[in-house]
């Protein structure tokens, strides 16, 4: 097999090798039953013990109470900007949005189809390099929602904002999803779709609040109700059977690497370092604000379009993939998602020094 280069993609993203090692193998015969995990019916007995261990690991993971429901979606993040709205917004309402990137702009803009959109903060006024320190809430809001990890910007909320609204804290956590603890009893909904820190592309892992799932009007279409997965345990229709049985292998591997808060103090780590080498280096520089600083996404600059470039081919040619920054800010970035190897981040940083080192 060619060797595996260090994958620093902002998504789909690098996987946990042992988990690739697994899915393969199963790819042929689950387990003894001689089908392949790709040609399982939904209905039958072998998947839903899969459909069954991944919803359950979740739960363990994040330690999720009874009070939510954990459910596969497909539509990834993009569809959650609009079903958020079409279930919990109702007529006449107001729902909050801390704006603080380009996802949090694409949510603003489906809610807006629905309903009254107050922005409670933004970030725009510097390209969104870092977390605003205050919100402004409406009167009574229906929603408070806000993007956790800003994947272009490398920008990262330390913890949950300030809700003084008691409305339901509603979250896009697609980047940074399980990359430490997650407290869910503060949120009414939690989404993220899978291709960052979970899985594959193709399913989007939702946490409902009760209460929540009953919000929506029945009108709505079928597939856009809440409560249609909630009623069927995410089996009113075929569920994407293969990105949820890659979501319960990588939640079984975050739980042998010791559960959430270990993997927090592995991307402490990884990050850290990243980050230590930029604040030392005369060449570069990292672009977000330190206190709004992500673990997940880490983005840097040269400050010179043309060595931004250069650099980025010289670490291809290293063995180091997918630095090239979103054109929103240009540069470099290094997406250090949770199976993303720490000895990955010593190739970068080698690679770097070298390059700085010839640089004049
Ligand atoms: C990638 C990303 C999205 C878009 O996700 P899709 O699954 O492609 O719709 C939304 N929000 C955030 C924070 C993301 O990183």
């Amino acid at each position: 097999m060619t060797e595996r280069i260090y994958n620093f993609s902002a998504g789909p993203a690098v996987m946990p090798v042992e988990v690739l090692q697994e899915a393969r193998e199963n790819l042929l015969s689950l387990g003894t039953s001689g089908i392949g995990i790709l040609e399982h019916s939904h209905r039958g007995k072998a998947y839903m013990a899969v459909h069954e261990e991944a919803e359950a690991l979740c739960r363990e993971l994040a330690g999720i109470s009874a009070d939510y429901q954990v459910l596969f979606l497909q539509g990834g993040a993009s569809l959650q900007f609009s079903m958020v709205p079409m279930n919990l917004l109702g007529a006449g309402a107001t729902a909050d949005y801390l704006v603080t990137g380009n996802w949090s702009q694409k949510a603003v803009a489906e809610a807006r189809r629905c309903g009254d959109v107050h922005i409670a903060c933004s970030s725009e006024d510097r390209n969104f390099a870092y977390i605003p320190k205050t919100c402004t809430f409406s009167a009574k809001p229906a929603y408070v929602h806000y993007t956790s990890n800003n994947t272009i910007y490398g920008t990262e909320f330390a913890a949950e904002p300030e809700n003084p609204t008691g409305a339901p804290l509603v979250c896009d956590a697609s980047s940074d999803i399980f990359s430490r603890p997650l407290p869910v009893s503060k949120y009414g909904l939690i989404y993220a779709g899978a291709q960052k820190n979970l899985g594959p592309s193709g399913v989007t892992l939702v946490i409902i609040r009760n209460d929540l799932v009953e919000r929506g009007p029945k009108e709505l279409a079928t597939m856009l109700q809440y409560r249609t997965y909630a009623a069927d345990h995410s089996l009113y229709n075929t569920p994407p059977t293969f990105g949820i049985y890659i979501m319960g292998l990588v939640f079984k591997w975050i739980k042998k690497q010791g559960g959430l808060a270990a993997v927090e103090q592995v991307n402490r780590d990884k990050a850290g370092k990243l980050y230590r080498y930029l604040d030392e280096s005369r060449l570069f520089r990292a672009t977000a604000d330190r206190d709004s600083r992500s673990l997940m996404n880490v983005t840097f600059v040269t400050g010179d379009a043309a060595r931004n470039d250069k650099f980025v081919a010289t670490a291809k040619k290293a063995g180091l993939d997918g630095l090239k920054g979103h054109r929103n800010v240009g540069g470099m970035r290094a997406s250090l998602y949770n199976a993303f190897p720490p000895a990955g981040v010593d190739a970068l940083i080698d690679v770097m020094r070298e390059f700085e080192a010839h640089a004049s």
